[in-house]
């Protein structure tokens, strides 16, 4: 059923919604929002205030990062079946993004699921062989970090390369990113680690790093057939923790700070820009915007699947934050 609901009837951009659950000291406090989930749809109260948004799937604070990869399956699938596929995780800071994404110990998310599914599925084919290969790159500010190289390789050191975009015809290249073949799921998961540590300690954006940029893994699929060896394609799947979708009042943020939320504003509304224009199937798609919209241009419509993830939290102290994520969900709906 799940799957059936996934391919026919959406389209090719859905959008799910999370809701993070209450922390053991939060549940003391009778402070949550009046938040209900019917079918598909959310209500939120408030006073007065009664809203509701739909999506395709929502999952209670009770569900398992299993119930999640469970829905999340049928486009890694597709992925691995020549799709250009993108997934992201958007919403407030702490809502949960990188817990659904990377997951925590003993709760693999579904970057280390997804790691595990390709090898378990490529390792049943008979009649098609696929290799595969991992870049990971951060965007921060305007500008394109390589998360597999060594720190003092990265763009943000002056002796070290620069990453650009680069155009051929149809598809974007990432001059310079590096790309490794990976040969197992463990091995995966090790350049991951590997990756997020580069990015921790990076100078630049030690203070709160990932709520100040997009951190970006690349999962480059190739196939060959075995009745015909000369016949390749390729497919890109991309596993996306956004900044944080916090708006910055000047009260509180103030210089960097203040700038990098800048940032993070305007790719995110590039980003529903372009979803929403694909949605309304608009002549002109605006991926010239960010440098996120323009990296992501070919993984992003035509017979791309798209999944958005939105992260809510269900506390009172959220509401604005909350309603400004449900509302960029609509306008990706
Ligand atoms: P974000 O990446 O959006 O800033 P995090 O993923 O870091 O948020 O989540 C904030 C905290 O809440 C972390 O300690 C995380 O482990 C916890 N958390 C988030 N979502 C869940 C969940 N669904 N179940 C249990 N803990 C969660
Ligand atoms: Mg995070």
């Amino acid at each position: 059923l799940a799957l059936s609901k996934f391919f026919d009837l959406k389209g090719n951009i859905n959008v799910f919604c999370r809701i993070r659950p209450h922390s053991p000291d939060e549940k003391e406090a009778p402070v949550g929002l009046i938040l209900k989930s019917l079918e598909d749809e959310i209500e939120i109260t408030s006073g007065k205030m009664k809203r509701n948004y739909r999506f395709d799937r929502i999952f209670e604070p009770s569900s398992s990062q299993d119930d999640v990869y469970s829905e999340v399956e049928p486009i890694v699938r597709s992925a691995l079946d020549g799709h250009n596929v993108c997934i992201f995780a958007y919403g407030q800071t702490g809502t949960g993004k990188t817990f659904t994404m990377e997951g925590s110990n003993g709760n693999p998310g579904i970057i280390p699921q997804t790691f595990q599914h390709m090898f378990y599925e490529a390792s049943r084919e008979s009649s098609v062989r696929y290799s595969f290969s991992l870049s990971m790159l951060e965007i921060y500010r305007n500008s394109l970090r390589d998360l597999l190289v060594p720190r003092s390789r990265g763009t943000t050191d002056p002796h070290g390369r620069s990453l650009y975009i680069q155009m051929a015809g149809p598809s974007i290249e990432v001059e310079n990113l590096t790309e490794i073949t990976i040969i197992s799921a463990n091995h995966a998961k090790f350049l991951y680690h590997r990756a997020t540590r580069v990015r921790s300690t990076s100078s630049t954006t030690a203070n709160e790093t990932s709520s100040r940029s997009h951190c970006l893994v690349r999962i480059s699929i190739t196939r060959t057939f075995s009745h015909d060896l000369e016949s390749t394609s390729t497919s890109k799947l991309w596993l996306i923790d956004l900044g944080g979708s916090e708006r910055f009042s000047k009260t509180k943020a103030h210089g960097r700070t203040l700038e990098e939320g800048k940032f993070i504003n305007v790719s995110l509304c590039a980003l529903a820009d372009v979803i929403s224009a694909l949605q309304t199937r608009q002549p002109h798609i605006p991926y010239r915007n960010s440098k996120l919209t323009q990296l992501l241009r070919d993984s992003l419509g035509m017979d791309s699947k798209t999944l958005v993830l939105v992260h809510i939290s269900s506390k009172e102290d959220d509401l604005g934050e909350t309603l400004c994520s449900l509302d960029f969900s609509s306008r990706a709906l």
